[in-house]
């Protein structure tokens, strides 16, 4: 894998969405970092699917969510998956203000150390911007400084498997086969597919895995060059 790339996808901007075109030339070359966001529906059947065929998501979980049910989503880091942030309350960045983002932080940071423990917190690496709003002109500039601070980097995605764009806008999948026929027809050699945890995604991360596995492609953590380790 081109390192350089690899780091401009988890560092950069929106811009760095745009990058990932170059072309395949060997099967082994392929990366794949399946993301899966917000957590609400279908916790059991996608994190026992990607144990079964033992591949790491990277789950960006809504703070809120892990409250609920903390131990489903420790299990699923003491398994392999990496955990990102995706805020406590998964709110519109640029409909808030700075304040309220701050307090959010907070929530975040409160609510993995009260459910998951320190430890679990301290292994959090990555951020993801609800709904890929990034704020407006004021808070923007000082959400960034907080992921920072925070330790975080960005994670984007250059392949949104969840909705399909066409000429009416956005819609939701809704034959999982679509989705895996959108993913092998824009393969590139690192692949960031955005899931969430809903039907169909559910049925398409799995024939995702199928594909990929059968290819010989490679499923990696963002924050780790390692494969999946634990079952
Ligand atoms: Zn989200």
């Amino acid at each position: 894998m081109n390192r350089r790339l690899f780091t401009k996808l988890c560092l950069g901007g929106a811009a760095s969405m745009l990058i990932a075109d170059d072309t395949i030339n060997n099967k082994r070359d392929v990366e794949i970092f399946l993301t899966v966001d917000d957590g609400w529906n279908y916790k059991k059947t996608i994190l026992e699917m990607a144990n079964h065929y033992k591949v790491p998501l990277n789950l960006f979980i809504i703070g809120k969510v892990i409250e609920q049910d903390p131990k489903i989503w420790q299990d699923a880091m003491d398994k392999g998956h990496m955990l990102g942030s995706h805020t406590y309350n998964h709110h519109k960045l640029s409909r808030i203000d700075e304040e309220t983002i701050a307090t959010d932080f907070k929530q975040y940071k409160k609510c993995i150390i009260s459910s998951l423990g320190n430890e679990s917190f301290e292994k959090i690496k990555f951020f993801r911007y609800p709904y890929g709003d990034m704020g407006n002109k004021e808070t923007k500039p000082t959400t960034k400084k907080m992921i920072e601070d925070s330790g975080w980097k960005t994670s984007w995605w250059n392949m949104d498997l969840s909705f399909a764009s066409n000429s009416y806008g956005m819609r939701a999948y809704k034959d999982p086969h679509d989705q895996l026929s959108y993913f092998s027809k824009n393969l590139k050699s690192i692949n960031v597919p955005l899931f969430h945890f809903k039907d169909p995604d559910a049925k398409a991360i799995e024939l995702v895995i199928k594909y990929g596995l059968e290819n010989g492609y490679k499923f990696s953590r963002l924050d780790s060059k390692r494969s999946f380790l634990k079952v």
